[in-house]
This record gives structure tokens, sequence and C-alpha cells, in this order.
């Protein structure tokens, strides 16, 4: 995204522009950006030629799937609806992984039908119901065992997951007990060793850490993992400041790890690839004067982006048109939705703004339009992909009829 004479341009395309076309709250990517961070992951990471599996949980819309998996990409899905749309996205089978703490019977049974890569279970219940359903189908069922690290993956508390008060993964020792008793089963195939310690990363650290785990762990198993999945969670720089993930060093540390132990990794990237592929352009609706703050009230919401609310995530503003009148006031960007929580970022400083101006919210492209609600009877958004010099509609804006 760059300013030409002072208008906010994405992949040559005037986003005011869009916003008049499309209509606003509205969802735009850059096929360019996905295209770009998938590049950078396969570059950074080339001597060790992982499997990525993108999770599918960060943005499930067909088309960018449909994207994905032509860049050859295989996917993570936890839950059979995320496996479904996978496979009709052109997905391999043999290229999805099974996460989650909570797959129900009906969704194993269905993940063995299809014969996945792997099912990344999660606990000794699982590991039994998955062994119980194998045996019934006269099946052998390739199973991963998620390790809780207890590594403390130093980003938002609500998107930590590798630490042992999480609900993810298993301890050590229950672990051990686990892969012990998957090597004696006749219907369990234990080809992998699975963590994910959370999301947001931004430094090499947490992943040095769980790494060293993985590794005494793997020893201590005593077992051939043919794959050593280790999860997603790369982080991204909302904040524009170049605070970012080294990748480099994060692939030294795996180069290390892989010289003593001889098997495939396993990666699961989400916000890595997609979220810094769309910007949410929106209209001011009203400017609302306060004593202490002027409330620059939004069309788009916290059922569009509620990453805000949810977990005081940072989304950066920005004007589509730039002038140099700074205005003293404070400003509170916020949503029409009747809850305080329904706000995106305060400023100081900022350009004067009026009624009717389209903003864009930077960065949406995770945890964005999959986490979108219909609160307050609001319909989702529309969503739309930059491909070149071409636009494609990837989701109509739901129409209020569908909602009664
Ligand atoms: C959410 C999740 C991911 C993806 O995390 P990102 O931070 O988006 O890369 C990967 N693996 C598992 C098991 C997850 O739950």
């Amino acid at each position: 995204m760059i300013y030409k004479k002072n208008k906010l341009i994405l992949d040559g395309f005037d986003v005011v522009y869009l916003g008049k076309k499309y209509k606003t709250p509205l969802y735009c990517y850059s096929l360019k950006k996905i295209k770009d961070n998938i590049q950078k992951l396969k570059t950074n990471f080339k001597k060790i030629n992982p499997l990525i599996c993108y999770a599918v949980k960060a943005n499930a819309n067909l088309s960018i799937l449909k994207e994905i998996k032509n860049n050859n990409l295989g996917a993570d899905v936890v839950s059979i609806g995320e496996l479904i749309r996978a496979i009709k996205a052109g997905i391999k089978p043999k290229k999805i992984v099974f996460s989650g703490v909570g797959k129900t019977s009906a969704e194993i049974e269905y993940a063995i039908t299809k014969n996945i890569l792997l099912i990344n279970a999660e606990s000794k219940s699982e590991i039994l119901e998955i062994e119980r359903i194998a045996k019934l189908k006269n099946k052998i069922v390739n199973i991963g065992i998620r390790l809780n690290p207890n590594t403390d993956a130093k980003t938002l508390s609500q998107i930590s997951t590798g630490k042992k008060e999480n609900k993810f993964g298993i301890d050590q020792k229950v672990f051990l007990q686990l892969v012990n008793y998957s090597k004696r089963s006749k219907y369990l195939n234990l080809k992998c060793l699975s963590v994910h310690i959370g999301s947001q990363i931004l430094s090499h650290k947490p992943y040095q850490d769980m790494l060293r785990v993985v590794e005494k762990v793997v020893k201590r198993s005593d077992h051939k993992f043919e794959y050593v999945d280790l999860g997603g969670g790369m982080g991204i720089n909302y904040d524009n400041n170049n605070n970012k993930l080294d990748l480099k060093k994060y692939s030294k540390k795996i180069e290390e790890f892989l010289k003593k132990n001889d098997c495939k990794i396993i990666f699961e990237p989400g916000r890595s690839i997609v979220g810094n592929s769309a910007i949410l352009i929106t209209k001011i609706i009203y400017i609302k004067e306060g004593t202490k703050k002027d409330f620059i009230i939004l069309d788009a919401a916290m059922n569009d982006l509620i990453r805000p609310a949810l977990y005081g995530a940072y989304h950066r503003i920005i004007p589509t048109k730039k002038t140099k009148k700074i205005t003293n006031k404070i400003y509170e960007f916020v949503g029409p939705i009747c809850e305080s929580t329904d706000t995106f970022t305060t400023v100081k400083k900022y350009q004067k703004l009026n009624e009717k101006d389209f903003l864009v919210i930077c960065d949406v492209g995770a945890y964005g339009t999959s986490l979108a609600s219909n609160y307050n009877l609001r319909p989702k958004p529309i969503e739309i992909l930059i491909k070149g010099s071409k636009i494609q509609i990837i989701k109509k804006r739901q129409k209020i009829s569908e909602l009664m």
C-alpha cells in the first residue's frame, strides 16, 4: 500500500474508488501479498524443506484456500467444516493435518475415511477414541501426539497455547506414556510429535525454548517420529515498527535440531500467510464530539473485526486521503455496536477527519472474517480479492433478508 498524490493505493487500485464501488465495510485482499508471504516462508526455510500446512482457521474463504492450494501448501484444520472446505478447495488429504482438543467421533471418523496425513491427538481419551474407530473400520490410522512443552510464547495471554495452564497438548510425562501405548496399538501408527505454543510470536527465543523441550522429549520417547510438527504462530508487524520475527534465526535452530533428529518438519502458519494481505475499508458515519475526545463512528464494527475487542489487539487505522491538517483532539475509532468493547483504537495528533471520509483498518487478513459474526443482526461484509489488474468478489455481502 502506498500513497500516490496523497491518495491511498493498493496494488494499483484507489482505495476510495473501491469503497465507493463495493460499499463499506469491505474486506479487500491482495493476492500478491499472499504469494509474497508464502514465498518468504519457502525461502527462509529452504534448508529445512518443510511441509507447510496453512492454518485454515486464520481465513477460511474458499477462494483464498484455492489460491493457497495453487501455491502447493497443505492445510491444518480444526473442525470437520474446515476439513471439508480444504478438500473442496482441492487440497490433497495427504497434505492435511487435523488439530484441536475436542474432535468429536463424527469428525474423527470422517478424517479416517478421507485418509488425511495426520490426526494430531491432544488427550488420552482422544487417542482411545481414534483407536476405537480405527478398529471398527479395520484401518491403521496415522496419528501425531501434541506435546505441551510448557513454553512461554511471550505473546498476548489470550493467544498463548503452550503453557501448562493452557488446555492444549499433553504434558511430558503423560506424553511418554501415550507414546508407549500408541506404539503397541495395532490400529495406530504414531508418526508425529506436534507442538504449537501460541500466536503472534515476534521473537525466535520462545521457539528456541520449545525446540529444546521437543528434542528432550523425542530422545526420551525412544521412538522414530517421521514428522515433527512445529505448529504456527509466526508473528507479523501490526504496528509498522519493523519488530519482526527473525525467520532465519528460527530456521537455524531447526537446522541444528535436524542434524540430531532425522525427520520431516511440518509448519502450520496462518497469520503469517494471510495477516497482512487484507485491509478493511470503512466509512465514517458520524463524528461525535465529546469533552475529552471525539468518537469517530465507523460503519465497521466488532462483528466485522473482533480482534481488538477480544484480545485488545492493535490494528493501525490510516486515512485514504492524506492531508496536512492535524487536529489537537484525541480520536477514538469505534463501531456502531451496542457494546463498550466495540472500539478499535485511540489516537492523538491525527489528521483532521470529516464525516463520510473513508478509512482503512490494516492487516485484517487473519482472524478477521473467520471470526466475523452477525451480532446486532449485522450482515457479514463483502470480500474482494485483487488479482493483478482484476478484482474478484470472493464473498458477497450478506443480505438482511438472509438473516431474517
Ligand atoms: C491457530 C493455530 C495455528 C495457526 O496459528 P497462527 O498464529 O495463525 O500461525 C497453527 N496450529 C494450531 C494447532 C493452531 O491452533
